[in-house]
């Protein structure tokens, strides 16, 4: 997308432009195979050389080993099948070995993960021990001065690629001081971003990926120092000396090596101090925007071009959505699956509260960031900042309130509020207790008054005296569909009830109690007629051509964006196209207006990626509404 800011730089960067070139030539001119005497495999060979030297003179090499590989991952895999085998090794000759296997408890997960599985291939039996950090993500370092002498092998990392924390590395070389452990620092994050001089350190193994730093992906190197063991993870042809075979990835070699020359010119990437400039202006820009906000990393000890917040009250996702609607790539600081975030690992080993590691965000940038982009993201922060205001996310009052019904869910429970903007008064159905937090900040934030906060499941909350609870223009009734068992129905006050909120109820059996043209708004996501079918069979999804097709012969086509209101209030308008906002959590609201027009007017439903407009689509077709669609992949791929 041509307005994006990609501020995901510790994920993965784009290629930089002399690197393309260089992976084209080697794929067009020098496309011989290094191993090959002829010409051609001559200029392979000498692109390949020139590379490993860059590498080598940048990293501080010196009599060590540099291999080119895969990447990070592989780097890991064959430093610790290395490192064990020669446990194993020192072991069965009765050598000192240790019996440790020490990694920091902010790793990468390819560092614990490999530790486990070459343990357990090679049936060593050795014990993992997570090494703690402290609050500022810096390895405890009296810790592994009592592990050091059973340390087997220890595993840290340069910097971190949640926090950017960057480890002592001279501290822990003085606590592993006379232990018979080997070490590997996860360089990854380090490359490009930290001065490093390899062969001067006691580092065993250090790892690196391309495409931290502007190399494609699928590139990467070892360093491996004078004299530590080795075992090949793979062999065959020989190729790297018989250290690693398979024939070399020229294309991401010679990239790799557009990289190294530029940041041994060093005129291009930005210098230490611009970057923590660009740090500074980012965080004030943060800070004026999201009262509140707390950084998970003192600024002293970590990478300029990480920055790891959370903000009291949004989580993680609702923020990544919300800069991903403003264009602005940023990464939810804990792995999220679509159902919960999970609280970031990394920063509940630091013991941060559970509420700042579960609504971590990570805006990371790269040495290629300049003047013009951070003042361009400093503006769109901004604006993220004044919707969560408006839409009272940032808990201060907001200035507007919603209005009709909103759905609410946890856990695949609905909790169900009907909202009177007018006259300021709501109602609660079936309120849960994990959102009731959320809930009151909600009402108090807009300055609703709770007429009642009814059950379905008792009937608890009803008024003693009174057959209907008013709420500006509509009206709730009760009626009884089962011993004690309640439904509410709600309508504008006078008028046919247009939703009945039926709680754990069958519909089957709420014929004679509810209107047949009411919406079932029911307690469970199982039991739901809104939003929870499948999407019929169908034409029902839109890829880009099928949604030009559709308002070239439809221009009465009506676009939906079904995200929040903060996010579709920053995002550019969707194909220049003005469209209604109504998030899923307002559909139920919505759908009696829809469902009068009889399915005559083509409704698309888009959303960032697709999800939740299939699941309103999705809905529309089920309560027999023909023309609903939505674009597939979302705004991301349309
Ligand atoms: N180590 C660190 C610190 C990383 O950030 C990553 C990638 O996110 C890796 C290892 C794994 O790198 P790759 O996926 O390129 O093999």
């Amino acid at each position: 997308m041509d307005n994006e800011i990609y501020l995901d730089g510790n994920a993965t960067t784009a290629v930089l432009p002399a690197a393309l070139r260089a992976a084209l030539l080697a794929m067009e001119e020098c496309y011989g195979n290094p191993s090959s005497t002829h010409a051609t495999g001559l200029k392979a060979k000498a692109v390949l050389d020139a590379a490993r030297a860059r590498a080598c003179r940048l990293l501080g090499v010196g009599p060590g080993r540099l291999m080119f590989n895969s990447g990070a991952t592989e780097g890991i895999q064959t430093a610790v099948l290395s490192a064990l085998c020669a446990v194993r090794a020192r072991r069965l000759a009765g050598e000192l070995a240790g019996t440790l296997l020490v990694y920091g408890a902010t790793e990468h997960k390819a560092v614990p993960e490999s530790l486990a599985h070459w343990n357990a291939l090679l049936g060593l039996d050795l014990e993992l021990v997570a090494l703690p950090v402290g609050t500022d993500g810096r390895h405890d370092l009296a810790a592994l001065r009592r592990l050091a002498p059973a340390a087997a092998f220890v595993c840290t990392m340069a910097a971190n690629n949640e926090t950017g924390v960057i480890s002592d590395l001279t501290g822990i070389a003085a606590a592993l001081e006379g232990s018979p452990a080997l070490w590997m620092v996860d360089c990854v994050q380090a490359l490009g971003k930290l001065p490093l001089d390899l062969a001067a350190t006691r580092i065993d193994y250090a790892p690196f990926s391309g495409h931290k730093l502007y190399a494609p992906k699928g590139i990467g190197m070892l360093y491996v120092r004078a004299g530590a063991p080795f075992t090949p993870l793979m062999k065959g042809g020989g190729q790297e000396t018989g250290w690693r075979s398979g024939t070399e990835n020229m294309a991401g070699i010679a990239a790799l090596g557009a990289v190294l020359a530029a940041l041994e010119d060093g005129t291009l990437f930005a210098s230490h101090a611009e970057q923590c400039m660009f740090r500074e202006r980012l965080a004030a820009a943060l800070r004026q925007a999201l009262p509140g906000i707390v950084f998970n990393a003192p600024f002293d000890d970590a990478l300029p071009t990480t920055l790891n917040f959370s903000v009291p009250g949004v989580s993680g996702k609702e923020l990544l959505d919300l800069f991903d609607a403003a264009a602005v790539r940023v990464s939810a600081g804990s792995a999220c699956s679509a159902a919960k975030a999970q609280p970031s690992y990394v920063l509940a080993a630091m013991g941060l509260p559970e509420w700042r590691s579960s609504n971590a965000v990570r805006l990371s940038f790269g040495p290629l960031m300049d003047d013009a982009t951070v003042a361009d993201a400093c503006a769109r922060i901004a604006r993220c900042g004044g919707a969560l205001r408006l839409a009272g996310m940032l808990g201060e009052p907001a200035t507007t309130r919603p209005d009709g019904l909103l759905q609410l869910s946890d856990g695949g429970r609905h909790t169900w509020l009907v909202l009177d903007a007018a006259s300021g008064t709501c109602a609660v159905i079936d309120p849960q207790p994990a959102l009731a937090e959320r809930i009151d900040a909600l009402l108090r934030t807009h300055g609703f008054r709770v007429a009642a906060r009814l059950s379905t499941r008792n009937g608890a909350g009803w008024p003693a005296s009174g057959d209907s609870i008013e709420l500006g223009r509509q009206s709730l009734r009760r009626v009884m569909i089962g011993a004690g068992t309640p439904c509410y129905l709600l309508g504008p006050a006078g008028e046919r009830p247009r939703h009945a909120f039926i709680g754990d109820a069958a519909p089957s059996g709420l014929a004679g109690h509810v209107p047949p043209e009411a919406l079932l708004c029911p307690a469970a996501e199982a039991l739901s007629t809104l939003c929870a079918h499948p999407a019929p069979a169908g034409d029902i999804d839109l890829d880009a051509a099928g949604l030009a097709a559709l308002l070239r012969q439809r221009p009465d086509a009506v676009l939906v964006d079904v995200r929040e209101p903060h996010e579709h209030a920053v995002a550019v308008p969707f194909l220049g196209v003005p469209a209604a906002s109504v998030p899923l959590s307002r559909l139920a609201g919505e759908l009696p207006r829809w469902m009068a027009q009889a399915g005559q007017v083509p409704l698309v439903f888009y959303c960032r990626s697709g999800n939740r407009s299939a699941r309103a689509a999705g809905c529309l077709r089920s309560l027999g509404y023909p023309q609903a669609y939505h674009v597939h992949g979302g705004v991301a791929l349309a």
